[in-house]
């Protein structure tokens, strides 16, 4: 089987279409489950004009309902949520997640700092920094992230990569030392095609990471990122052979937050 658990809607802002051509993409594509990740309200302060306002909470909650029963019979609907790792925001995070009944929780890292590091109009920013001091910086957020056991599965877990800043020497031991927070707190990987459509030109996470995260027993899920409808499984067959020649044979479907495994179609 094939899940798509990350999905967009138009709520944040920067994502398009309508939630029916959502699904029918994901039927049209042999998805098995499509969850929808959207990205959560956070603090007022925080990244206002990508995420759902916190009064479309309920709106967000509404439209995956009506998914469900849009897509009754034709694939299974799982109700998730991208959320986002800043320090200092976890009891907040913590009573969004409490309001309502999630399969499961992506737990993302987009800003460094007040940088917003994978977002295209702060781009500039990269050329004033050391690419190996930002990938450290990045991966001591990703360990922290997964020491607070807010979520369930780590989101594109080297978007650090997105614009194709690559350190220069081996960064092996800082990706073990964060692939072994994430082990710890039972988090799995979000295997995410999108990174395909950026300048990276590859899947996050890369084949080294997903090679470390195997030896590990780190386990995965399956997502496009989809911000349009067209975007919904896209790209799951690179996804699925690049999974099986790192070595995995099953991927994980998560019903009330609890994970259970299933075989990778
Ligand atoms: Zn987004
Ligand atoms: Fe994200
Ligand atoms: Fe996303
Ligand atoms: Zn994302």
């Amino acid at each position: 089987m094939r899940v798509d658990y990350h999905c967009h809607t138009r709520l944040c802002k920067h994502a398009i279409g309508e939630v029916p051509q959502y699904v029918e993409r994901a039927i049209e594509r042999g998805i098995g489950e499509l969850g929808f990740s959207d990205h959560m309200p956070m603090p007022a302060w925080y990244d206002p004009q990508s995420r759902m306002a916190e009064g479309e909470f309920d709106t967000y909650l509404g439209w995956v309902e009506g998914a469900r029963r849009f897509a009754k019979g034709r694939v299974t609907i799982r109700l998730g949520l991208e959320g986002d790792y800043v320090p200092g925001t976890e009891d907040y995070v913590r009573g969004v997640i409490a309001r309502a009944p999630f399969d499961y929780v992506i737990g993302s890292v987009h800003f460094i700092g007040d940088w917003g590091f994978d977002n295209k109009l702060n781009i500039a920013e990269w050329k004033k920094r050391d690419v190996g001091e930002v990938y450290a910086q990045y991966y001591g957020l990703i360990a922290a992230m997964a020491r607070t056991r807010l979520f369930d599965i780590v989101g594109h877990i080297d978007v650090v990569k997105k614009f194709g800043h690559r350190p220069s020497a081996s960064i092996d031991a800082l990706l073990e030392s964060t692939l072994r927070a994430v082990k710890e707190s039972g988090m799995a990987l979000d295997i995410n095609t999108s990174g395909l459509r950026f300048p990276c030109r590859e899947i996050y996470p890369s084949r080294r990471l997903l090679d470390l995260a195997r030896a590990m027993d780190v386990p995965v899920t399956l997502g496009a990122d989809a911000h349009r409808p067209d975007h919904v499984g896209e790209d799951f067959d690179k996804a699925a052979a690049l999974l099986r020649d790192a070595g995995y044979s099953q991927i994980l479907r998560y019903v009330s937050r609890r994970p259970e495994p299933v075989p990778l179609g």
